[in-house]
């Protein structure tokens, strides 16, 4: 077998694991769908259960053994992240993006009050205009369920 093929089912073999252990996700679980702060904190866990195992391994301890299962475990909540933002069911996904312009409108208007640019009356009234029109889509979405 040439080092190619070797890593090749290597690779294979380890992608058949996580897959595996998506399923057994997804029979305990059912389909997730959390906005990105609830998924780190789902994926952290799942690291610190690899690092728990990394320590035993280390230092010698009963959860030594679990290393490997460990990072199957981390790759499948990582593969489930992927498939929730495929979905498009990423909660506050667009809130991220308003938050992104909101921030950027504000900007501006600092800009504006540093004497950067010279906006007319007009200008300046449709940017605070755009900015309560984010705040209030923003504030909308957080109160979402
Ligand atoms: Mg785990």
């Amino acid at each position: 077998m040439s080092e190619g093929k070797c890593a090749a089912a290597i690779i294979e073999s380890a992608l058949e694991e996580v897959l595996a252990e998506r399923m057994r996700q997804n029979a305990k679980w059912g389909e997730q769908n959390h906005d990105p702060i609830t998924w780190l904190a789902i994926l952290t866990e799942e690291v610190g259960e690899f690092s728990e195992a990394a320590l035993h391994l280390r230092f010698g301890g009963p959860k030594a053994a679990g290393l490997r299962a460990e990072a199957v475990q981390v790759a499948a909540v990582a593969l489930q992240i992927v498939e929730c933002i495929d979905r498009g069911k990423m909660p506050f996904r667009r809130t991220v993006l308003e938050s992104a312009l909101l921030i950027s409108l504000k900007r501006l208007v600092a800009a504006e009050s540093a004497s950067k640019w010279k906006f007319d009356a007009e200008e300046i009234n449709e940017i605070e205009a755009a900015i309560e029109q984010a705040d209030t889509v923003i504030a909308r979405a957080e109160l979402a369920p």
